[in-house]
């Protein structure tokens, strides 16, 4: 579904853009500075994030993982997949991990009306609360879909909207060698990497297991330290980002 989505919203983009290049996509990170964020502050700290779980799968396997590396990551879950797997939820949360929101059913929330984004939110919120008592302020959208209505409307309910700087392209059943290069090659200080931790049957996540590993040998070889995507956005680390005058 993702990939036909994607392909839809391809096509869709490229039938809009093509007759009027000069239309230039927004800087929402300009417009909304307290509500929207792409990347942390130019510090050589990483935020590892996976999307689309939990599942029954793959995000025990990344689990597993992390916990040898003593690394905490961040996972941006949704509401049908907590409610079919809610004790690898809360395994997520016992380990230490960050969790965020990444709608009920993987909406495209620009493309629903304001009661209909309110809903797919505060729906896995309130299932979040009622499995493990925890409320999550970030919220990740469902392709990393967003407009000005989306971000000022869940500003205004309180949220934090992430996106991510490093696209590993994972789901797209890469190979682990793939999703190395994806990732290894566009890191950056500051960077939040996407990958995803569960996904419909034709996305096989094999590779991007398998890449994890290498992926954090890799980072830290460089120098990197790997953050939740709270820790990197926090308060303080915005006040040494604007320091940086960036
Ligand atoms: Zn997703």
């Amino acid at each position: 579904m993702r990939i036909l989505f994607s392909l839809m919203s391809t096509f869709s983009i490229l039938c809009t853009l093509a007759p009027a290049k000069a239309a230039a996509v927004p800087d929402y990170t300009q417009l909304f500075p307290q509500v929207y964020a792409r990347q942390g502050p130019p510090l050589k700290r990483i935020a590892l994030t996976f999307d689309d779980g939990p599942d029954g799968t793959y995000t025990p396997q990344i689990l597993t993982i992390l916990k040898r590396e003593h690394i905490h990551a961040t996972f941006f879950v949704l509401g049908t997949q907590i409610l079919r797997y809610p004790n690898v939820l809360r395994q997520i949360h016992r380990e230490g991990h960050a969790l965020g929101n990444h709608s009920f059913d993987h909406a495209n929330l620009v493309k629903l009306s304001t009661q209909g984004r309110a809903w797919e939110v505060t729906t896995t919120d309130r299932e979040m609360r009622r499995l493990m008592g925890i409320h999550t302020t970030w919220v990740r959208a469902p392709y990393g879909s967003i407009n000005a209505a989306v971000l000022q409307q869940l500003g205004q309910m309180g949220y934090h909207v992430v996106n991510w700087s490093v696209d590993s392209n994972d789901w797209r059943s890469l190979s682990a060698e793939q999703v190395e290069k994806n990732v290894l090659t566009e890191v950056r200080p500051g960077a939040i990497i996407l990958q995803h931790c569960a996904g419909n049957p034709r996305e096989i996540l094999t590779g991007s297991v398998s890449a994890l590993p290498t992926i954090i040998h890799t980072l830290r070889a460089r120098g990197y330290t790997f953050v939740t995507v709270p820790e990197l956005l926090s308060p303080d680390t915005r006040t040494v980002h604007a320091k940086h005058g960036k």
